[in-house]
């Protein structure tokens, strides 16, 4: 089983986007994949058609021990896809979980012990670098960083990167950077190609080659509850996040995602 945390503590930047549709490409490729929604917003499971009622258990009842992943996954209309939905109940969960013992390894052990029922778990985080997110990054192998190309794309990298290497040197030595991905490109504006040149500059090779367009179906798809691979699975936002789900498979020791 590999996990991987999709991270960035700005909003509005294609996290949620990103982990719906890499998820639903990775199952299509036959592998067992589980989307654990640590949003509050509850977007990812919202857009994977995800109805309140059926949130019986809820990635927050997982943090609390009131519940395992295993009974809180529901799978999704994606053969192979899981998904651990969100509730609101979550957005108290980062004041809470300060309260209860092991509060930074919780989402880790949950996951830990429904290891086999899955080859990758993909970690929807919310737009914060609170407890949630430190949960994500504990219990993850990488991470998968959404840029969004803008002026400030850069900005609050920094932050995002010390928080890593804090959460290596106190509880994850190995966690890892898989990858940033740059979303919302705009061919027509200048100021996007541009960010992303220096982007690629700054960064280097950890910068996915594949660039997520701006694609209105990308927008549209989560309201009709569908990944958008599925909604319109010929647009260029899915043809854009097909190719940049094989270069995560590429990028994923083999051997642990078998495992
Ligand atoms: P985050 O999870 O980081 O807050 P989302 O994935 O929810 O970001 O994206 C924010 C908004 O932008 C959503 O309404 C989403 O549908 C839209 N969006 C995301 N990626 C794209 C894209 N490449 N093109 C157009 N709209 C996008
Ligand atoms: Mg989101």
């Amino acid at each position: 089983m590999y996990r991987i945390a999709i991270a960035n503590q700005k909003g509005g930047v294609g996290k949620t986007t990103s982990a719906i549709n890499i998820a639903t490409a990775l199952a299509a490729t036959g592998l067992r994949v589980l989307l654990f929604d640590l949003d509050p917003q509850g977007n990812a499971s919202t857009g994977l058609g995800i109805g309140q009622a059926q949130r019986g258990r809820s990635s927050y009842d997982v943090l609390i021990e009131r519940g395992g992943v295993a009974e809180a996954a529901v799978p999704s209309s994606v053969p192979r896809l899981s998904v651990v939905p969100a509730t609101v109940d979550l957005s108290g969960a980062e004041i809470e979980l300060v309260e209860l013992e092991q509060r930074t390894h919780r989402l880790h052990r949950a996951i830990e012990e429904t290891a086999p029922l899955w080859d990758v778990v993909l970690i929807d985080c919310p737009p914060s670098l609170g407890l949630l997110t430190i949960n994500a990054m504990v219990a993850a192998d990488s991470l998968l960083v959404p840029l969004q190309c803008e002026f400030f794309a850069l900005e609050g990298l920094s932050q995002l990167l010390g928080t890593v290497e804090r959460v290596r040197e106190r509880f994850n030595p190995s966690l890892s950077i898989l990858g940033v991905a740059l979303t919302m490109y705009d061919r027509r504006n200048r100021l996007t190609e541009q960010v992303s040149t220096d982007v690629r500059a700054v960064l280097g090779k950890v910068v996915f080659e594949t660039v997520i367009p701006r694609n209105v179906r990308l927008s549209e798809a989560p309201s009709h509850g569908l990944p958008a691979l599925i909604y319109d699975h010929r647009c260029a936002g899915s043809e854009a996040y097909i190719s940049l789900a094989r270069e995560v498979i590429e990028r994923m020791p083999r051997a642990r995602v078998a495992a």
